[in-house]
């Protein structure tokens, strides 16, 4: 397996690159990206100051800064807490940032079906211990982090029935330590991150490099589809048969290398070691578009 990637050496990397565009774009997860995984989803935090860092890059001028999570949309950016910045949500199903919105219908055509599941499955596993149902607005997922070994062929079980009652409009999407029902529709974190590259670049009139930086299977989707396109990044030590083009060791690297990406303190807005943008559009009003 190839050695981790230096976040300051891969920092000067992606800097030049943005130099030579004149801008750069950078998109990563949220949970084991972000912010370190929790017990329970809703322990997840970013570190404060991890937000000031990402605070500093997304005002620099030719800087864009978008995070796809699995997540809901309004979780998602609660947890951020930065405006301005673009937010995907439910694995990129929904998309919302300065001049840009998205909406995938025939997904959201799945919500109350969705819904319903959720009730189910709240009743079936309620009394296995550790094992947390969580209603999303496009999925159901399934938390089985803190689960009894013995109890986890229960959830499968229960989770595979729910998908074939409902199937072709459901399937399974595994992570960490977590199974999701979602709609089953051609869309994912790949092409989330190709239609934010690509309105970003028209909204601002530029022609961004790309940074891209993820730690789940569910991201191996955009490391797939921006190859060629961006420098994607797996964080976490299980890099083997990432498509990823680097790897970096956890979230504290993921902070060092966005740290050294960023204006010094105090230079907000001033660019010095941001790449300028070259010509610029004032953002168009929000869009409301399906796939
Ligand atoms: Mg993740």
């Amino acid at each position: 397996m190839r050695a981790p990637s230096s976040p300051a050496l891969l920092a000067t990397e992606v800097r030049e690159a943005a130099r030579e565009r004149g801008a750069l774009l950078i998109m990563a997860d949220f949970d084991g990206t972000l912010a370190p995984i929790a017990n329970t989803p809703s322990e997840a935090r970013l570190a404060p100051p991890a937000r000031k860092v990402l605070a500093r890059l997304a005002t620099a001028p030719g800087v864009g800064l978008a995070v796809i999570s699995g997540r809901d949309l309004p979780d998602i950016k609660t947890r951020m807490d930065l405006p301005d910045i673009i937010h995907a949500g439910c694995h990129g199903l929904v998309i919302e940032g300065p001049g840009m919105g998205f909406t995938h219908l025939q997904a959201a055509e799945c919500r109350q079906i969705l819904k319903g599941l959720a009730t189910d499955l709240i009743e079936k596993l309620s009394g296995l211990r550790g094992v947390e149902v969580e209603p999303k607005e496009f999925g159901v997922a399934v938390h089985y982090r803190r689960a009894y070994p013995s109890d986890l062929a229960e959830v499968f079980f229960q989770v595979e029935e729910a998908r074939e009652a409902h199937a072709p409009h459901l399937t399974t999407r595994p992570g960490k330590k977590v199974l999701e029902l979602v709609p089953n529709v051609p869309w994912n974190k790949g092409e989330c991150a190709l239609w934010i590259r690509d309105r970003w670049a028209r909204t601002q009139s530029l022609d961004p490099a790309v940074v891209y930086l993820g730690d789940d299977e569910t991201d191996e989707s955009a490391f797939q589809a921006l190859r060629g396109k961006a420098l994607t990044v797996r964080v976490g030590s299980g890099h083997r048969g990432s498509r990823a083009a680097r790897w970096v060791t956890d979230v504290s690297a993921v902070h060092r290398f966005l740290a050294a990406l960023a204006p010094p303190e105090g230079a907000e807005g001033e660019g010095r070691e941001a790449p300028r943008a070259t010509t610029g559009e004032p953002p168009r009003g929000p869009a409301v578009e399906s796939a």
